[in-house]
């Protein structure tokens, strides 16, 4: 029987094919070192665990408002407002969803339409390497997808020239994701601001409906040297500006599949309800208890938030130098998130001891792993042009695992012929 061409097209993510291969592979009592989920390696905060626990013997476990309830919606709206600097957010400019990913999956289907004409097609502007999610998801919702190739010698970011000569009248969204996974670098305040001129300009002129979707998942896994910026915090564009958030990598809450959107003013308000009338068709709400654990997160974890971003900063330091100095593997420092996304090109056209052609990032991962017990991410996925020469590793795992896969990398890479 014939499935649907929306999903026979449709790529599996490889991230998520990495975590569950090498999950597999743990609990068949493989010890794999993995590299491959973005998932950090502590519990959840105990204030955060205990709220959901008194939440559910409160008997909050009935349906609640489809875009989340008003205690949680309200704390958003002040914590965006107060922290963030974002203005004109309210309670009805914000929803709460499973996970960022249903923000991100909600946004695009209220943003993209399927064309009528291929040259009709809307476009959104992503600046590669990045998160191997966004493309999939906006081009099942219509977008076509124009990747502005960024490099290591500009810290993987956009500039402003390099925007103003992408958009067109066809572009609807540009999307950020800083600190940015898989690079874990991140733009300035004056970066974003000189951005966000640029698209404020061509909001008025040659795209006006023009849209920035903000990814700030990692906003709160910072290391100094660059402060996180929200860029829906720039004024002439707060009100074409999406931020997209959630608890799950700052609180180490992945599996709470948590995540919200917030917008401003009069169009913040309406893609709001736009994706609140898709949640109400989809999947109703989320549950209320946990959403007692996100306002516990937010007000009662800043010692254990704090515990953990210099945990982070310290393993940030050790992969890169450790990675660093192995040969023929060129690493960019992370100042933000928790990965690195090391140039292995050097070894590419090699063959692992195993007598495996290394033609591109995907058989170099899956050498690692077969050979070295070792997951990483292939970066084929990060971007189509410079992504095969690319592996992503992440450090959300102790310092010891850190050491061994770095180790067991240089074995590796020291023997491939
Ligand atoms: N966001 C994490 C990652 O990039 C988890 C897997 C996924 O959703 O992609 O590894």
């Amino acid at each position: 029987m014939r499935l649907s061409n929306r999903v026979l097209a449709l790529k599996p993510s490889s991230t998520v094919a990495v975590m569950n291969k090498a999950k597999a592979l743990k609990a068949s009592g493989v010890d794999v070192l993995n590299f491959g989920a973005g998932e950090p390696d502590f519990n959840t905060p105990e204030p955060a665990k205990r709220a959901a626990i008194a939440a559910i013997n409160a008997n909050n476990t009935k349906y609640i408002d489809t875009p989340g309830d008003l205690a949680s919606r309200e704390l958003l709206a002040k914590l965006l407002t107060e922290r963030s600097g974002v203005p004109g957010v309210t309670k009805d400019h914000i929803i709460i969803t499973a996970g960022v990913k249903m923000a991100l999956y909600l946004t695009f289907q209220a943003l993209f339409d399927e064309p009528a004409s291929e040259g009709e097609r809307r476009e959104m502007l992503l600046p590669v390497p990045s998160w191997v999610s966004f493309a999939p998801m906006a081009r099942l919702a219509g977008a076509k997808i124009v990747e502005l190739v960024t490099t290591p010698e500009a810290d993987f970011k956009v500039t402003p020239a390099q925007l103003k000569a992408a958009i067109n009248p066809r572009t609807r969204v540009i999307l950020f994701n800083s600190p940015s996974n898989p690079c874990s670098t991140m733009y300035t305040e004056s970066e974003l601001r000189a951005l966000a001129a640029v698209i404020a300009d061509a909001g008025k002129t040659i795209a006006p409906d023009l849209c920035v979707v903000s990814d700030e998942l990692y906003q709160n896994i910072v290391f100094g040297s660059v402060k996180h910026f929200s860029i829906g915090a720039c004024p002439e564009i707060a009100e074409r500006t999406i931020t997209i958030n959630g608890p799950g990598k700052s609180f180490a809450m992945t599996g709470w599949r948590l995540g919200w959107a917030s917008g401003s003013g009069d169009f913040g308000k309406s893609i709001v309800g736009a994706m609140t009338k898709l949640q109400g068709q989809s999947i109703t709400c989320v549950p209320g208890f946990s959403l007692a654990a996100v306002r516990a997160a937010l007000t009662e974890c800043s010692a254990e938030l704090e515990t953990m971003r210099a945990a982070f900063a310290k393993r940030a330091d050790l992969i890169f130098t450790l990675l660093g100095a192995l040969p023929g593997v060129k690493v960019a420092r992370p100042i933000g998130a928790f990965y690195v996304f090391p140039d292995i090109s050097a070894h590419l056209g090699k063959t692992s001891p195993a007598g495996k052609k290394l033609t591109g990032a995907a058989e170099f991962a899956a050498a690692l792993l077969d050979e070295k017990l070792m997951a990483v991410v292939p970066g084929e996925d990060f971007s189509s042009e410079i992504g095969h020469k690319h592996i992503r590793m992440s450090f959300a795992c102790d310092e010891a695992q850190i050491r061994e896969g770095a180790k067991r990398l240089g074995e590796f890479i020291a023997a491939l012929r």
